[in-house]
């Protein structure tokens, strides 16, 4: 079935005859091969009589050579699936299968793409970056403080760079556009942090997608945002090289090196807010951050800190 989407992305007319030579099979094979790709990846293909058939948009597959191409300052190998369950899962297989981090896993879509506490990030084939990045960690608490906030920060920073200026943080590791999720972050652990660990560092970012019944949250995309498409090879290449340098500056200072920055481009900094921690709820207003990304609000005239991979923040009604 990839075959046959690898000869029909240049967006071009393709008759049934032509496409089923190239595959070595009958016309009607072909044909249901094409209603295939439209249920199960959702594209949508046209079918014009004595033209033959055409995707309705000429689609760019991901490329781990074009990938490398485009990241000549990082050699981290880069994994491709077109179809997975998660990346993030895929990754932690491959750090059980022993493969040397750090290591990156990419996917056209995600049948079961993961958010924190189970919940589910939505990933639709060849529209977006569903991405893991596998680091190895040894002995050091430190490396893992206030890194789900570096993530953040790096993918805020490529957004930019490609023409999204309004990207912003929210505490502890969205990435919105004003009140509208373009990228979510998941970092899942496996060993022992206080000795040799691994870490998975999650990405989804909305690229291209522009159209979904199934996001739950009010959401947005670099297209809908720019009003263009954008390439995804050339991206993820950005990404990495992002991420590289984030890592580099968190690994030689700490999480204290990135806390300004991070504060700076935090969208609720001083905002009224309300924190869930499961049935509970506590009402303040968003001082910021602590040297390990600890969120610090003030509840009733007094600061308190807040961490943990349970809580969530919401804008109160009257801020
Ligand atoms: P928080 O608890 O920090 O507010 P969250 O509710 O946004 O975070 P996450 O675990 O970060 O939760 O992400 C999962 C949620 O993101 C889903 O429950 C859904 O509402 C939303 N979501 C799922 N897929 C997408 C997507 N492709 N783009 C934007 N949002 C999505």
């Amino acid at each position: 079935m990839l075959t046959l989407l690898n000869l029909l992305k240049d967006g071009r007319f393709h008759s049934g005859q032509a496409l089923g030579s190239a595959l070595g099979v009958s016309r009607s094979a072909v044909w249901k091969q094409l209603q295939q790709l439209e249920a199960e990846l959702g594209l949508s293909i046209h079918k014009v009589r004595g033209r033959g058939y055409q995707l309705a948009a000429p689609l760019t597959l991901l490329e781990p050579a074009e990938v490398r191409g485009a990241m000549p300052s990082c050699d981290w190998p880069v994994l491709v699936f077109d179809s997975i369950d998660s990346t993030n899962a895929e990754a932690l297989r491959a750090i059980e299968r022993r493969e040397a981090a750090p290591f990156v896993v990419l996917a056209e879509r995600q049948m079961a793409g993961r958010g924190r506490r189970g919940r589910k990030w939505v990933s639709p084939f060849a529209e977006n970056i569903y991405y893991s990045l596998v680091l190895r960690i040894d002995g050091g608490m430190r490396q893992l403080e206030g890194l789900s906030l570096v993530v953040g920060l790096a993918v805020m920073q490529v957004l930019r760079e490609f023409g999204i200026p309004g990207a912003g943080l929210k505490w502890p590791n969205d990435v919105l556009v004003g009140q509208k999720k373009i990228a979510g972050i998941l970092l899942e652990l496996v060993g022992d942090p206080a000795d040799v660990c691994h870490v998975v560092l999650g990405v989804g970012i909305n690229v291209n997608m522009q159209m979904s019944d199934e996001v739950d949250q009010q959401w947005t995309s670099m297209r809908l945002q720019a009003g263009k498409a954008f390439d995804r090879n050339h991206l993820v290449a950005e990404l990495c090289a992002m991420l590289q340098k984030y890592l580099e500056r968190h690994q030689a200072g700490g999480f204290p090196a990135i806390q300004a920055e991070w504060e700076q481009n935090h969208l609720w900094q001083g905002r009224a807010v309300s924190l869930i921690a499961g049935a509970n709820q506590i009402d303040g207003e968003v001082l910021g951050i602590d040297s390990q990304g600890a969120l610090r609000l003030k509840v009733s005239g007094v600061e308190k800190v807040f961490s943990g991979g349970e809580l969530s923040l919401r804008l109160r009604n009257d801020s």
